[in-house]
């Protein structure tokens, strides 16, 4: 989140020269395509991930061209609604983490009115934000981490509540909406900052940060009740950030000093300057989205996403992870209203860089830090905050290329790591949790050099830390839900698979789909049409790794989709049924893994559960783990096979420990503690 972060860099990059020093030297040799990142290059190079709209060589990679419109409109939140598990599970957070927040730390959320009448101005020296922080002038660069805390909680919150259609917790937040608009300014400033203090900064900050949050949250809010007073107040603090900070007359990510993670996080105000793009048309609030991204690349930041580093295949992904991967959709943004193919290449170059950072969950790495270190099932752990913004990120490409991979990668991270790094009955979450996961004591995998790392266990506040993850873990299931399904000219697109339920409107005329299934526990789906003499397609995305499709309808299969093309009239169903089978893949590492339609395999490790902290809330818990009798099984070849019908898996792995093959059981990830993901081959 912050500072405390900037010294966990320190750490980080000492054990990386110390610890594993073979990958340093990688480093240090320039990229060719015959290394594995150049490989994924020459790879990402050869799909057309992006309709290239003009071959010819800008002489700037920020300079304007044809902008390219969106593959897919994204539907207002409320549109698209869970059902199923999905339902049960945000209702299920609502009861937990999300819903409880506010009192589970109360002085982060409640007591500090940042927004209204505790906005910082010179007089404040200091503030308590939770983390454990050493005294200096620095703490000043922590003062804007409680706006962070409280509005991406809110996000989560305020999108949960309209899913969940919980009137209780819709009238709490009708309140808070209301006292967060009156502290408007009459010239539109939202903020938290005093006058004297706004939009004059040359170091850390959190003026625009502060803002992307919050605004996030009106905008779900304006989505659900479409209450023109929501949109102006968006629309106004939006128009007083690009009335202070004026397109190419001002530079919003200017700092002296280059580590300024509010500053950097403040790129995604490129979201609500999209979102409103997209609502209002106006072609102003594009623009400025390259604007940003633009004077970002340009300042002495350590960030990754900067043109330049993108396009130097010599620099890994070093940075704070969720930086990181937030950052790329604001690139694909600036992208898509430049149609600049400069743009274009630095996204397909991110794009494989991240890939070298993936584990086999689907999960980019960065226990805080990526470190210009590749992804590793074992040693590499990935932050909460980092599963949400990559998939949100992915949803944007997706929406924006209609390219299925993209929705793939996002339902991974959703139903894979983050389901795994959610405790089960909702209450409490990992901060960090790498794939293989054998211990939950706070360091990772039992480690206990760091007496201050308590990132790697369950809790539903991780005040140590910093209390970013639970926010995040609220806002990932309403994002999945609200980008399930997506519009196209005369389509309806269920990208991301699930029970759900889509009210919208084709061709002029009322249209609802009810998605039916239990997926991803189950293969099976029912589609209800009901609409009159409308005629669009249908477009369902195929998960990986079928071996047959049975579909009620004649259909096509398209790029990934399956394509239903009629004229519906009354209520008409389909009925489809996928048939996955176990697929072996291998990591980065050459060790083996599992997939089985869209479920990534995992051997369940048997837990011993102590409950570390009680709160003073009933039911909430920190949690650590041990595991009752470590294992770590090696693959001898044979293959997995499915029990009955059941997302249960058979396969016979070597016990190092007993010298002995023995029958183990897999399971999905996304319903373990402790468990083993990837299988190094033994070696007998
Ligand atoms: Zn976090």
């Amino acid at each position: 989140m912050g500072t405390s972060k900037n010294l966990l860099f320190i750490t980080s990059t000492r054990s990386l020269l110390h610890g594993e020093k073979g990958e340093i030297d990688f480093l240090k040799v320039p990229l060719r395509s015959s290394t594995p990142i150049g490989n994924f290059i020459l790879c990402f190079s050869l799909v057309l991930l992006f309709e290239i709209q003009s071959m010819a060589q800008s002489t700037s990679p920020y300079k304007k061209g044809k902008a390219i419109p969106e593959m897919y409109r994204v539907l207002p939140l409320g549109e698209v609604k869970p059902t199923g598990w999905i339902r049960e599970q945000i209702q299920q957070n609502l009861q937990g983490f999300t819903g409880h927040l506010d009192s589970l730390a109360p002085d982060l959320i409640l007591a500090d009115d940042i927004y209204g009448k505790n906005r910082l101005s010179k007089k404040v020296k200091s503030k308590d934000v939770g983390a454990l922080g050493v005294e200096g002038d620095w703490q000043v660069q922590f003062l804007w981490w409680n706006s962070e805390t409280q509005s991406n909680w809110r996000d989560g919150y305020i999108r949960s509540a309209i899913l969940a259609n919980d009137s209780k917790h819709l009238a709490k937040i009708e309140k808070y909406i209301q006292q967060i608009l009156a502290t408007q300014d009459a010239d539109g400033y939202i903020g938290i900052y005093d006058k004297e203090l706004r939009y004059r900064f040359d170091n850390e900050n959190g003026e625009l940060w502060a803002k992307a949050s919050l605004l996030r949250g009106l905008l779900a809010w304006y989505d659900y009740t479409k209450d023109k007073k929501i949109l102006m107040a968006i629309e106004r603090a939006a128009q007083d950030v690009m009335k202070h900070y004026p397109i190419y007359q001002s530079h919003p990510f200017y700092s002296t000093n280059p580590n300024v993670g509010g500053v950097t996080h403040g790129l995604t105000i490129t979201d609500v300057i999209e979102s409103l793009y997209r609502i209002t048309g106006k072609q102003a609030y594009r623009d400025y989205c390259l604007f940003l991204y633009e004077d970002f690349s340009k300042q002495p930041l350590n960030e990754d996403a900067q043109y330049a580093k993108l396009v130097n295949d010599s620099i890994f992904l070093k940075g704070h992870s969720v930086h990181t991967y937030e950052h790329l959709r604001s690139l694909a943004a600036a992208y898509q209203a430049s149609g600049n193919v400069d743009l274009k290449k630095a996204m397909d170059h991110f794009l494989a860089k991240i890939d070298w950072a993936t584990t086999a969950s689907g999960a980019a790495v960065g226990d805080e830090w990526i470190g210009g270190r590749k992804a590793n099932a074992t040693t590499r752990g990935y932050e909460y905050c980092s599963l949400h913004e990559l998939m949100h990120s992915y949803l944007e490409l997706f929406i924006k290329s209609g390219v299925p991979l993209y929705a793939e990668r996002a339902e991974k991270l959703f139903l894979n790591p983050a389901q795994g790094a959610r405790y089960p009955n909702g209450t409490a979450i990992t901060y960090l949790k790498s794939d293989n996961s054998y211990a939950l004591t706070g360091g990772l995998n039992g480690d206990t050099s760091d007496p201050h790392q308590t990132r790697f266990r369950y809790s539903p506040v991780h005040k140590e830390a910093a209390v970013c993850c639970v926010p995040n873990a609220g806002r990932i299931a309403p994002y999945y839900v609200q980008h399930m399904w997506l519009k196209g000219e005369r389509s309806l697109v269920n990208g991301l698979l699930g029970p759900s339920e889509v009210k919208t409107n084709i061709n002029g005329k009322p249209v609802t789909v009810i998605a039916d299934t239990q997926y991803p526990s189950a293969n099976s789906f029912k589609y209800t049409v009901t609409t009159t003499q409308n005629n669009f397609q249908l477009k369902i995305r195929k998960p990986q790794g079928l071996s047959k499709i049975a579909v009620s309808e004649s259909y096509t299969e398209e790029d990934g989709f399956i394509v239903i093309s009629k004229t519906w009239n009354g209520t008409q169903t389909v009925d489809i049924t996928f048939y996955p089978e176990v697929v072996k893949h291998e990591d980065g590492n050459h060790e083996t893994y599992f997939t089985y339609g869209g479920t990534v395999l995992a051997l369940p490790i048997a837990s011993v559960e102590i409950k570390t902290k009680t709160y003073p809330i009933k039911g909430f818990y920190d949690f650590s783990h041990t595991p009752q009798r470590l294992v770590v099984y090696e693959y001898i070849g044979e293959p997995v096979l499915q029990v009955e019908d059941k997302l249960q898996f058979k396969t016979v792995l070597f016990n190092p420990i007993s010298k002995q093959n023995e029958m183990v059981e897999l399971i999905p990830m996304g319903k373990t503690i402790l468990r083993q993901i990837t299988f190094k081959t033994a070696n007998h």
